[in-house]
């Protein structure tokens, strides 16, 4: 049992956590982040970003979040490696208990666990994952251009996600797995625009091939593979990861944590930032400024103060 009371303890140290932690830390607020591994975050799969300010083009996610916690720690977080599965939040002081058997307490929690992918479902999905595969336009269309790519679902975020990149590839197949979209009646007319967008309806994939990247894809039914440079999937959603707090904050019906302007969930005392919360747009610029301002709540909160605000040292 860690005997410690921490000001804070933060649970997940992607770019929320990881930027909560900086501004915590900094504001003298004794902090711990527990992450049970950067490489399962979101950021820590990706394998370049290149749209985040101020970093040197082409660095990796993991790079980019050793850089931040290695700022956090430079002003006083601890860092542990462990994997949060229960809280206890009844009192005013909040516990998280973790794999290891270890309890953490806190006088208050953030919750930084971000949004997963359901597990991957095609042969060759994991072993592509960042060398082909992709599961955001917005992150990675720039480095298609001119390229063949496909996009597989049948979702209005499908069909979006195909009209964008068909601004950067050479060819676009949208790859609807039925008979057909789910998609807004607008985006489905924007399709038919677009002349480098084909769709293909009871497209299924069945294995992305491809050795050291995205070369083809097999498709059901048909005996050629589809030779492309990269696929974007949209296939099965992704959900917040909240299943350690065990029911004992309100939620969405779609799952994620709907905090308003001053990030406390439902019960105060606990924060939340990242991709955790309810959002249109996953970015890594926009969890590390939901860390700051969620940190600065805590800050607000902890100290009674009548209003957030950063301080400048
Ligand atoms: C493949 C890919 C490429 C991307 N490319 C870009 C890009 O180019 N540019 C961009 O801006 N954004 C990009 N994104 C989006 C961006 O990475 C995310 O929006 C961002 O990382 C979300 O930050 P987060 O801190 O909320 O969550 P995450 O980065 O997912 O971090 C959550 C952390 O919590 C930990 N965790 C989870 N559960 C527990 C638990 N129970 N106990 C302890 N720890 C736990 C995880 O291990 C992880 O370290 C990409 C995403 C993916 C998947």
């Amino acid at each position: 049992m860690s005997e410690t009371l921490y000001d804070v303890v933060i649970v997940g140290g992607g770019p929320a956590g990881s930027s909560a932690a900086i501004y915590t830390a900094r504001a003298d607020l004794r902090t711990i982040v527990l992450d049970k591994d950067p490489h399962a975050g979101a950021l820590g799969m990706a394998h370049v970003i290149a749209n985040y300010p101020g970093v040197r083009s082409g660095i990796s996610g993991m790079e980019l979040l050793l850089t931040m916690r290695s700022q956090a720690e430079s002003f006083g977080a601890e860092f542990a490696r462990e994997k949060v599965i229960g809280l206890d939040l009844r009192e005013h002081v909040k516990k998280a208990f973790t794999a290891s058997g270890k309890m953490f307490s806190g006088r208050t929690l953030l919750l930084a666990t971000g949004s997963m992918g359901k597990s991957s479902e095609i042969d060759g999905e994991r072993e592509l994952v960042g060398a082909g595969v992709s599961y955001c336009a917005t992150c990675d269309a720039a480095f298609y251009k001119g390229r063949v790519v496909a996009v597989a679902g049948r979702t209005g975020e499908a069909v979006e996600e195909a009209l964008m990149l068909s601004r950067f590839a050479g060819k676009v197949y949208l790859l609807c797995p039925s008979s057909s979209f789910s998609a807004p009646r607008e985006d489905m007319e924007r399709l038919t625009f677009q002349p480098n967008i084909e769709v293909m309806f009871n497209s299924r994939i069945t294995s992305i091939n491809g050795s050291g990247s995205v070369e083809s894809l097999s498709l059901s039914g048909k005996d050629d593979p589809l030779p492309v440079d990269g696929v974007f999937l949209y296939l099965t959603g992704s959900s917040p990861v909240i299943d350690y707090t065990g029911g004992q904050l309100d939620s969405t019906p779609s799952g994620c944590l709907d905090t308003g302007p001053g990030f406390v969930t439902s019960v105060p005392g606990v924060f939340a930032a990242g991709d955790v919360l309810c959002k249109e747009i996953k970015q890594a610029i926009i969890v590390a400024s939901e860390g700051c301002r969620a940190a600065l709540h805590v800050d607000k909160y902890l100290r009674g103060r009548d209003k957030a605000r950063s301080d400048y040292h």
